[in-house]
């Protein structure tokens, strides 16, 4: 007769099998156990329902072993407390995913959705102005954290700057200036900041009923110093006032201008921003609309509807006929799941 136990590894197997893909104990211990991220709890050795894997002490500290045949149910790895083996953890809770551009003629980093869903909202009066990113006047390619009132302005704000702006403090200086309703734009760090002044007990947005924002999230797998990204451009005799787009495509960093250049992503880790080696987000799993370009092709973003928000407002900008949409399909899921994984994984290697 089985135990209580044996039953609940049973059922817990049963929902492996139907729900997620199936983890062998190799994946845990090349992941895992080997690069010393094991945490020694033994919940791989217990939890196994077949006694294959058991604690080794020969080394003088517990380590996971393989002792019999691994069934590949997953239990071990998806019980282990440094794994992320569900979608959720992985990319974050979303209500529907879409690649999306917009109709209008703007070139958009990719599809031109972000700007143009933050010119809709406010053309719409969803908000009364947008955050965004805009060229600093003296120094090209510096961003420059912008209030914008018009649908105009919010379109003309396209495209993707690899350095931070302070998007969190202009919004809170646009409140003070009078603004009410704000839909900022802006790295995962960014989404964060505005995330814990919406749900701390102190938080600025949870106290203020006056004031409301709908978050844009860029996707981003990192970002680079401006100093550094304009010293590094120079040392291959690449002004920046000559540059018309950079991104990040295929493990590249590209310019596109009077000089093209791409080096491999690597090659900039010396001009990385600091704070983007503790960061293991990168689909901005806590905005309304996260945007990216993983999983479409280069001229669509890719789109994750998370909150009510930004479902009622992705439905309008679709319904108004500024953005076309077209659910992403399964593969294309998968990819941005993989991306997500290498910058959550890649803590652990460095
Ligand atoms: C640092 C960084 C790294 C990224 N890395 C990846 C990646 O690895 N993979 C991937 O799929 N996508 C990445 N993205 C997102 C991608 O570059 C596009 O922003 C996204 O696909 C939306 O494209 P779009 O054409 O819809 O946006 P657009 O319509 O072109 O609008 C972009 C909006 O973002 C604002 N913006 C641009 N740069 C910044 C900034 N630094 N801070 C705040 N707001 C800004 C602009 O002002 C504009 O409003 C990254 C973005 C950034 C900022």
């Amino acid at each position: 007769m089985k135990t209580d136990f044996a039953k609940t590894l049973d059922i817990s197997k049963k929902w492996l099998k139907e729900n997620v893909k199936r983890f062998a104990f190799k994946k845990l211990e090349r992941e895992i156990i080997k690069p010393g991220i094991c945490v020694k709890c033994g919940t791989c050795v217990s939890s196994c329902p077949v006694d294959a894997v058991a604690a080794d002490y020969t080394q003088g500290t517990m380590k996971p072993i393989l002792v019999g045949k691994c069934i590949g149910c997953g239990i071990c790895y998806v019980m282990c407390p440094r794994t992320f083996a569900n979608r959720s953890d992985i990319i974050g809770e979303f209500r529907s995913i879409w690649k999306a551009k917009t109709t209008s003629n703007v070139r958009g980093q990719n599809g031109g959705v972000a700007s143009e869903l933050v010119a809709h909202m406010i053309e719409e009066g969803f908000v009364d102005a947008g955050i965004v990113a805009t060229h600093d006047k003296e120094k090209p390619w510096k961003p420059k954290a912008t209030v914008v009132t018009s649908g105009e302005e919010a379109r003309d704000s396209h495209g993707t700057f690899y350095s931070q702006a302070p998007v969190v403090g202009r919004m809170l200086q646009a409140f003070q200036e009078g603004h009410h309703a704000l839909a900022v734009v802006g790295m995962s760090c960014a989404m964060d900041s505005i995330a814990r002044m919406k749900t701390h007990p102190a938080g600025l947005l949870r106290i203020d009923l006056r004031r409301d924002v709908i978050t844009l999230g860029l996707f981003c797998m990192k970002s680079f110093d401006y100093p550094g990204l304009i010293a590094f451009l120079a040392s291959h005799g690449i002004k920046p006032a000559s540059v018309e787009k950079m991104e990040i495509a295929k493990g590249k960093f590209k310019v596109i201008g009077k000089t093209l250049g791409s080096w491999p992503l690597a090659d900039l880790d010396d001009v990385a921003t600091k704070s983007c080696s503790y960061c293991t987000d990168l689909p901005a799993m806590n905005a309304d609309i996260s945007l990216g370009n993983f999983g479409s092709e280069e001229d669509w973003t890719t789109v994750l509807i998370r909150s009510v928000k930004g479902e009622h407002v992705f439905k309008s900008a679709i319904q108004s006929g500024v953005i076309e949409a077209k659910p992403l399909d399964e593969k294309s899921i998968q990819f941005i799941e993989k991306m997500a994984k290498f910058k959550m994984l890649k803590k652990y290697r460095d």
